[in-house]
């Protein structure tokens, strides 16, 4: 059985490292917002090109934290609206409707499933007050035009980076190529604690103040309430061990991007479409190899029969959830037409040359 994601592997290779910073954080006697928190907000900052790192108990306590910052510092209200992507993870919508701003849902661009700045300008209204692109299956979107539409109309940009810690393009990091970005930390993305966790990463320094006081009860000094937080911080075992995964990010992600490569080369089946994707370009660091096929729950079946395991992200978009039913009568021709053709194909830093070699071969003899 080739497993989508062998998370016991994946962390077992780093398991003497863990183990340790485990035992340090035990044997320290102090468990929350200490020196492992403090060490790795550093280190994921420098890592995302950011000023500002920020640990919170998960991604999406990171946007909506980060909205709630914004609405603190009186840059956005209650009844705002928020241009967020039509094809996401729901996190991103729910964000948006948890501050009491209005999600505005936007197509994706057909070929590489992302917000594109084009898609945008139709949508936007004199409420429109923020744009928050996801980078979606770890691929960067386009910033540069997305920046530039924000810039003209005065919007602010907040990244969905949940998916795609390093990804860059041309000196643009995911993290530090918005005004904030929001991470998750669940064990199954590309840097995953053994448990729940996020950050947000920024170069304002107003929001980063903010955040740090709203994820702590709104206080700065214990017992001292400045605004109306939350309690969702980073704990210092999950600091721990992010800080000893994302030394080896980097190389996991190669290892990510080679796997990727060669299924975009030697995958050859007329029934199914590739992700789109320039080889050279560090822009993708393909938290999921997505295929599409008109076929889905056929292909499904066959390799589930060859035993390879394949999920889909996602089968219901967020307008088409019961959580959202204001927003069922709207209609979005690609985002439906993707839900029900896309398919991820195993992809992990630990997969074996043979396991990629056997979906690979097995994908070419479907008929
Ligand atoms: C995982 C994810 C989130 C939410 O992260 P959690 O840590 O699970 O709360 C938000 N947005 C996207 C696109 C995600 O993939």
């Amino acid at each position: 059985m080739i497993k989508f994601l062998d998370l016991q592997k994946i962390n077992a290779q780093y398991d003497t490292e863990i183990n340790q910073a485990i035992k340090d954080v035990v044997n320290s006697g102090w468990y929350i917002l200490g020196k492992s928190v403090t060490a790795f907000e550093q280190n994921f900052a420098q890592y995302s090109g950011a000023k500002h790192c920020i640990g919170v108990a998960n991604g999406l306590d990171a946007l909506i934290l980060i909205l709630n910052g914004y609405i603190e510092l009186g840059r956005l209200k209650k009844g705002d609206e928020v241009i967020v992507p039509a094809n996401t993870f729901i996190a991103t919508v729910l964000a948006v409707s948890k501050v009491g701003c209005v999600p505005v849902l936007v197509e994706p661009d057909e070929a590489s499933f992302l917000l594109s700045a084009d898609h945008i300008e139709a949508h936007l209204s004199p409420k429109t007050k923020a744009i928050m692109p996801v980078h979606l299956y770890g691929q960067l979107a386009d910033m540069s035009a997305i920046n530039a539409l924000a810039k003209k109309h005065n919007l602010l940009v907040i990244e969905d980076a949940a998916q795609a810690h390093g990804a860059n393009d041309k000196g643009q990091i995911a993290g530090s190529c918005g005004d904030a970005a929001g991470f998750s930390f669940y064990p199954g993305k590309n840097l995953g604690a053994l448990g729940d966790g996020g950050a947000i990463t920024t170069n304002d320094d107003e929001l980063a103040a903010m955040v740090r006081v709203l994820r702590n009860y709104g206080s700065e000094k214990k017992y001292h309430n400045k605004v109306v937080g939350i309690n969702s911080r980073l704990d210092e075992l999950q600091a721990a061990i992010l800080d000893v995964k994302l030394k080896y990010l980097t190389k996991d992600t190669a290892r990510r991007r080679e796997i990727a490569k060669r299924y975009s080369t030697e995958i050859k089946n007329p029934k199914i479409q590739l992700p789109t994707w320039d080889f050279e370009n560090q822009n993708h660091v393909f938290h999921l190899y997505v295929i599409r096929s008109n076929n889905r729950a056929k292909l499904e079946a066959y390799l589930e029969q060859q035993e390879i395991q394949t999920i889909v992200h996602y089968p219901i978009p967020p307008h088409k959830q019961a959580a959202y039913k204001e927003l069922s009568h709207l209609s979005f021709p690609i985002t439906e037409q993707m839900h029900e053709e896309v398919l991820s194909l195993p992809i992990s830093p630990v997969m074996e040359e043979e396991e990629v070699d056997f979906v690979i071969k097995t994908l070419n003899n479907y008929a």
